[in-house]
């Protein structure tokens, strides 16, 4: 066993990336040099615009200057609220320090909004929605195109913002934006998404129905998509009539401040979209404001469990997104190398901080001989500063995240299990203060080992040995999380088989991470999302979850078009 810990961490860094495949396809795109080539160094802090007009001071990003380096910025902005469609400095007594991931020096602070500038939201979407809701859904449609132009002119921009705040890779950065501007632009068809149905019930009489919009929303998201997350909520709340109060990340909310830009610039009303900031207590007043009527979360069970909760008994509407241990079944007939790569990218890419990454195998039969030609391939990749060219993975969120990881893959040491692959204490050499982790492969896994019952939420993946697809269907349906399972294989039946008995929400047949496009719906189960999955985010759900259905039953007598002077007393016999 010490012979295979002694794979060195020097040597993970120092072999380069050998395949292009090593990534999920769509989060593939490399760093455009063109994009990097003359702007290295660049310092202007993006994150917090402190007015809507052009960019004059070093304050400001534009679409086209932004940072693109991780050297330490010289003046710190606050981030601020955005209220009314403007960015309003808080009067904050508390601040949350934001560094980035890579060198841990400091990017901004962020405030815990006070509790007037809270009210002050409130206010703000409350007034906006009555003249909103009655907007032609044409004009929210056409604010909606201009949105989706907006985003992708800035696409580069937002995705440097979350390498800067978050640690991952310019490229995967991009893929974060690409998968949010997706929702925007399937939102675009809400003309056709929205229409209600009618139905004659009786003679001259018919029902139809309306979605309704709802009010006042919010949505509480996570570190780790800084623009998905928030995109997975803005543009559906929005083109369907409501306004929302977000609260981004309090770890990385720079994307969301440049969103809240481009929705001024989009022709949003003031008050449509407003954005606060803080942790716990920003929370617990959305959570018990009576003018917010629907919540979107997404994050960490212990969150999402107490959110969900509170919300539901404060009679408001959530959805809720949480934690995640998906798996990968490797069957002796799959296309080897194929699996192989598809499970090393999803297992590290981003660092291991995606709730579908794919953070178990279970190796069937003879598979398990592969493990080594996956700690190869792991091995491959090249651990450094996300805005670093062929960077593969970048740091995790924070010094507690990583110590956290490190605890965890200890313990499974402890427990018996054996490290195969060891990225404990990895540096690379331009960021010795950063929180990097480097590709850790954790073999003789148990079902009972700490390692395998939590979350790791790092670059580390974790692996089980069993004989029969059977025992691979069981063991993954024994474990509680349930928002992805893939299975590598290239027999029909067997794919079908293990697709109609697992219990993950989402699928992949020879897929690593099969995140449903936003014309379907992320479809997480069990504990993977509260409520027991009757709320799921975008796609057809998303659209229901934003409205209220209204029925009307209206009555116009064929007779009345001539005068008659009896009253009906009857009830309609619907003959
Ligand atoms: P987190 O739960 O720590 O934070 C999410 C949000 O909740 C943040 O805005 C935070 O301010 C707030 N929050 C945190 N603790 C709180 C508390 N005690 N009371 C009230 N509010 C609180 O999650 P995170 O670390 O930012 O994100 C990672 C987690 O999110 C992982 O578990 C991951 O699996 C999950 N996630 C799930 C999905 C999905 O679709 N299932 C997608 C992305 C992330």
């Amino acid at each position: 066993m010490a012979a295979c810990r002694a794979v060195s961490r020097r040597s993970i860094q120092s072999l380069s990336l050998r395949s292009s495949i090593l990534r999920p396809a769509v989060l593939s795109s490399r760093l455009p040099q063109a994009t990097l080539g003359g702007k290295a160094g660049i310092r202007r802090l993006h994150a917090t615009p402190t007015s809507l007009k052009p960019a004059t001071s070093l304050a400001t990003s534009t679409a086209t200057e932004y940072p693109t380096t991780h050297e330490q910025i010289q003046q710190p902005v606050d981030t601020q609220n955005f209220l009314d469609n403007q960015f309003v400095g808080s009067k904050a007594t508390q601040w949350i320090d934001l560094h980035d991931p890579a060198t841990n020096n400091l990017v901004t602070r962020v405030p815990q909004s006070t509790d007037e500038e809270l009210k002050a939201a409130v206010k703000s979407a409350e007034k906006a929605f009555p003249a909103w809701s009655r907007t032609s859904l044409l004009h929210r449609q056409q604010i909606m195109f201009k949105f989706v132009a907006l985003i992708r002119e800035n696409w580069d921009r937002l995705a440097a913002s979350i390498t800067l705040e978050q640690g991952k890779t310019f490229a995967d950065a991009r893929g974060d934006v690409l998968r949010g501007l997706q929702v925007a632009e399937t939102a675009c068809g809400i003309t056709t998404q929205l229409t209600g149905e009618v139905l004659e019930v009786s003679k001259d009489m018919e029902t139809r129905s309306y979605k309704e919009p709802l009010g006042v929303t919010a949505a509480i998201c996570p570190f780790n998509f800084p623009a998905m997350i928030p995109l997975w909520s803005i543009p559906i709340a929005t083109v369907t009539g409501n306004t929302i109060i977000v609260k981004p990340s309090e770890r990385d909310p720079g994307a969301m401040m440049i969103l809240a830009e481009l929705c001024e610039k989009a022709g949003f009303p003031p008050g449509v979209v407003n954005v606060v900031h803080g942790a716990a207590k920003t929370v617990d007043f959305i959570l018990d404001e009576p003018a917010i009527k629907a919540i979107s979360f997404v994050g960490s069970n212990k969150a999402g469990e107490y959110i969900y909760s509170r919300a539901s008994a404060n009679g408001k509407r959530v959805q809720a997104n949480l934690g995640a241990k998906n798996h990968a079944a490797v069957l002796p007939d799959c296309s080897k190398d194929q699996a192989l790569n598809a499970i090393a990218g999803a297992a590290f890419g981003a660092a291991g901080q995606r709730c579908m990454a794919l953070s178990t195998v279970v190796f069937v039969g003879e598979t398990k001989e592969w493990v080594a030609e996956v700690a190869e391939r792991a091995k491959a990749l090249n651990t450094n500063g996300g805005f670093e060219p062929g960077c593969d993975l970048g740091p995790v969120i924070t010094p507690q995240s990583k110590a956290r990881i490190e605890e965890l893959i200890a313990s499974a040491e402890e427990e018996g299990a054996t490290i195969l692959l060891d990225g404990r204490g990895f540096k690379p050499e331009k960021y010795p203060d950063g929180n990097f982790v480097g590709p850790t492969l954790i073999t003789d896994v148990k079902p009972n080992m700490k390692c395998y019952t939590e979350e790791i939420f790092g670059p580390v993946l974790v692996c089980l040995n069993v004989e029969t697809l059977e025992d691979a269907i069981d063991l993954i349906n024994a474990n509680e999380y349930g928002n992805g399972a893939a299975i590598f294989t290239n027999s029909g039946s067997t794919a079908t088989t293990f697709q109609k008995n697992i219990e993950a929400g989402q699928v992949g047949i020879n897929v690593p991470i099969p995140v449903p496009l936003p014309m379907f719906s992320f479809t997480g189960n069990k504990k993977s999302i509260a409520g027991g999955g009757a709320n799921t985010f975008y796609g057809k759900p998303g659209i229901q979850f934003y409205t209220q259905t209204k029925t009307v039953t209206s009555h116009w007598r064929s007779e009345n078009a001539v005068a008659t002077k009896k009253a009906d007393v009857d009830m309609p016999t619907h003959s």
